[in-house]
């Protein structure tokens, strides 16, 4: 047997020959490589692999190799045409891209971004002339081809648009979305006032809702979708935003290399002396909210700059110089909250603290218009009614950090809310009626990808959540495509299946009892703990496959297969995250306050009052809501998809992680579209593509363009070659194949 492998082996490989080889690495993410023939030498063969890396290859390792399609040696533009069409196929394709400087790949209809870490000349006035009004396929793939065909079929199908722009954290979502809105601009031609406003809300939210992470140095902490609205002449007229999920505790807590959101930083630096003198600033490093992540500065970025064009969008946007004035003074505020000193006491055997009497005490009181005195006891006692009675209990040291920490995210987060509100007003103009008509919109929608990091918390279900609904959307919509394409050319596609992630998504946040309503419930019940969730939680879904139980008694996480994989969430702190609210005394001190503007923001609260606000919404209700109204606007747009992939970790040009990008194809769904495919009928051929290719096994056949029958030619080709019975089918203008014909024709045709 070893000789007739060694025979095999030489005889069976050419110098030049394209290769699959296995790795065997064992490791979760490891896919074959390409690799080509470089030396054969008596029974063995020297390989290179596509990382530049030489093996010989034994006899005995013969199947560690397998022949590449011809479609995967240098690469197809859209990748469902590949032969080999597998993680493999699609990781080699993009890496031979990549190096190219060829970032944009297509899959059928998704849009693949690979981040490319460097300016490409692929984006100026130029390249949005050539874009504009083109079929997809016309060009080479490219995210203005998206835009180009969101705004044309718009405006041809009279249909509203959506772009779903995902990856993760700094994969390109936000410079995507920014690139289509800036060839939207470009092509809608107005260079109105409006259109102006639009494209300026970006700054603004960057500004509060980015900040400087040790996976993006613009990292958005929020989700967002941009609905952009245009007349019936194709003119930018206006647009709306939807914000999502704010990371809150950023602003009192970052970690190691990050920062706070950007506007701080930008306020220290682009603020004159006079009005920092006034709010009593003094440089970033001073501040505790600002410096826990020894790193205050951001390698190419101008702080003070920032501040500049900060201003100026604001203006732009209707902020009055006021309310500009009055939002420095809270984000002052905020910064001498986090430099409040505590000092621990006893009263009565109780553990308890006080605010040290300081500078920080008295500015942060005067920005609030509160009473230092109130400030402090707000922040070091909680006032209790039972039965009636007004009771004062003094709180510990760590409780009291968390109270002051609580109501800077509850400032922070009602200023952020208020301010895409305000951009909202200026850029938002409701639907007169006989206008509802004619208006059509695009929307982008640049939200946070899949998660699952080594600790996974309330957040990231949240936003986990919300990719499972994203996935669904977009597999049934492949899905949906698969079928029309088969009914278009009359195929017989009854026998195709696929799996959604409904039962998952069932078990999150749809049937009875499902997670989301539990944690809810749980939080809302005065007597309810983190570990009373998970014991309600395992009682209820234990038996789901989709459910992940703790091993123990002691354990406290509990784990979802997603459709992207496990992730196991640790319930600490859940509870406390979902109610979101703020203690009864911290309202009381802002209804004292004489500051209009930190009323305004927390007016809602005011209103509601104890008793109501105990009830009020959990971020998880509000969230789910939110996400049902996005899921409803989307179901009535044509939808594109760009998955956006991070090549490497450490921000760099040309440098491509094979196993860092196989994890993010995984969870990018993309595999879904493959398996659909695959289900039917993965190979198609238009009949000039197929007679050309394959006319060489049938003696005599002449080339497609001197063919009066070309449908007559592809079935006479393909019944000699493939058999008549065999399950393959042709259509109106394409001939559909399964994989296993398609590399008997390849084979067939490499021998003639
Ligand atoms: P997050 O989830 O953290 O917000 P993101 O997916 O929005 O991440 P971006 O902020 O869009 O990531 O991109 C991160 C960085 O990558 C950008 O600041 C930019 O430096 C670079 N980058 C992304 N896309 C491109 C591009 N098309 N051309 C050049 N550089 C890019
Ligand atoms: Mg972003």
């Amino acid at each position: 047997l070893l000789l007739q492998h060694r025979v095999s082996l030489s005889s069976l490989w050419l110098q030049g020959d394209y290769v699959w080889m296995d790795l065997k690495t064992g490791r979760e993410f490891d896919v074959p490589i390409g690799a080509v023939v470089k030396l054969c030498d008596s029974g063995q063969i020297q390989v290179v692999d596509d990382e530049g890396n030489e093996h010989w290859i034994s006899p005995q390792n013969a199947s560690h190799i397998k022949p590449m399609h011809p479609t995967s040696i240098h690469g197809v533009e859209d990748m469902i045409r590949l032969g080999d069409l597998n993680e493999a196929g699609i990781l080699r394709n993009l890496l031979i891209r990549y190096r190219e400087h060829l970032i944009y790949t297509y899959t059928g209809s998704i849009l693949v971004a690979v981040n490319p870490y460097q300016l490409l000349p692929i984006y100026s006035p130029e390249q949005i002339r050539l874009y504009t009004n083109k079929k997809i396929g016309e060009m080479p793939p490219h995210i203005f081809a998206i835009a180009d065909n969101c705004y044309f079929n718009m405006q041809r199908n009279n249909k509203d648009q959506c772009c779903i722009i995902s990856g993760e954290s700094g994969a390109g979502k936000t410079e995507s979305t920014k690139l289509i809105l800036q060839f939207l601009a470009a092509i809608s031609g107005q260079h109105s006032w409006i259109e102006q406003q639009v494209l300026e809300a970006n700054p603004i939210l960057e500004a509060f809702g980015n900040a400087k992470t040790i996976r993006n140095d613009n990292s958005s902490r929020f989700g967002k979708y941009i609905d952009i609205h245009f007349n019936k002449r194709g003119a930018i007229e206006g647009a709306k935003i939807e914000q999502y999920l704010l990371e809150k505790s950023r602003v009192c807590r970052q970690a190691q290399d990050e920062r706070n959101y950007h506007v701080f930083y930008c306020m220290l630096r682009g603020m004159t002396v006079e009005q920092k003198k006034k709010l009593g600033l003094g440089k970033a490093t001073d501040y505790n909210y600002l410096a826990m992540g020894n790193c205050t500065t951001c390698d190419g970025r101008d702080d003070s700059k920032e501040y500049a064009n900060i201003r100026s969008a604001m203006k732009v946007l209707m902020f009055t110089d006021t309310e500009n004035w009055e939002i420095s003074k809270l984000l002052a505020a905020i910064l001498h909250m986090g430099n409040l000193q505590y000092e621990a006491r006893t009263y009565d055997n109780l553990d308890a603290c006080e605010v040290v009497q300081s500078a920080s005490l008295i500015t942060a009181a005067s920005l609030l218009e509160v009473d230092p005195q109130d400030v402090m006891n707000c922040l070091t006692s909680r006032t209790i009614i039972t039965r009636g009675e007004t009771v004062s209990t003094p709180l510990s040291m760590e409780q009291a950090l968390d109270v002051r920490d609580a109501f800077v995210k509850g400032i922070y987060g009602r200023l952020f809310v208020w301010i895409v509100e305000k951009i909202n007003a200026a850029i938002y103009r409701p639907p007169s009626q006989e206008l509802k008509s004619v208006r059509r919109s695009i929307g982008l929608l640049d939200i946070f990808g899949f998660e699952n990091f080594t600790v996974n918390s309330f957040e990231q279900l949240c936003i986990n959540f919300a990719n499972e609904n994203l996935q669904q959307f977009f597999v049934r919509h492949v899905f949906k495509l698969e079928q029309e394409e088969y009914n278009l050319e009359n195929i017989n596609w009854q026998h195709i299946e696929f799996t959604d992630n409904q039962d998952a998504l069932d078990m999150i946040a749809i049937k009875p009892m499902n997670i989301i309503s539990l944690i809810d419930e749980e939080s809302k019940f005065p007597k309810g703990t983190d570990s009373t969730m998970l014991h309600k939680l395992n009682s209820q879904h234990k038996l789901n496959t989709n459910y992940i139980p703790p091993k123990n008694n002691y354990e406290t996480q509990f784990g979802i297969n997603h459709f992207a994989g496990i992730v196991y969430y640790e319930t600490k702190g859940f509870l406390e995250k979902n109610r979101d609210t703020l203690h009864g005394d911290i309202i009381q001190l802002v209804h004292s306050s004489k500051n209009k503007f930190i009323k305004q923001i927390f007016q809602a609260d005011v209103a509601m009052g104890a008793e109501t606000r105990k009830r009020s919404p959990t971020l998880s209700s509000q969230f789910k809501r939110s996400l049902e109204l996005l899921m409803r606007t989307l179901s009535v747009c044509q939808p594109f998809f760009v998955r956006c992939i991070k090549p490497n970790e450490y921000k760099k040009p040309m440098l491509f992680d094979r196993e860092l990008c196989v994890r993010q194809l995984r969870y990018s769904g993309m595999m879904e579209t493959i398996r659909i495919r695959r289900a039917g009928y993965p190979i198609r051929y238009t009949f000039v593509e197929f007679v050309d290719r394959y006319r060489v096994l049938m003696p005599g056949v002449k080339p497609a363009y001197k063919q009066g029958d070309l449908r007559g030619t592809c079935q006479r080709i393909a019944e000699a070659v493939l058999g008549k019975d065999d399950d393959w089918q042709i259509g109106k203008t394409k001939i559909f194949l399964k994989d296993h014909h398609d590399m008997l024709l390849e084979i067939e045709r490499d021998k003639a």
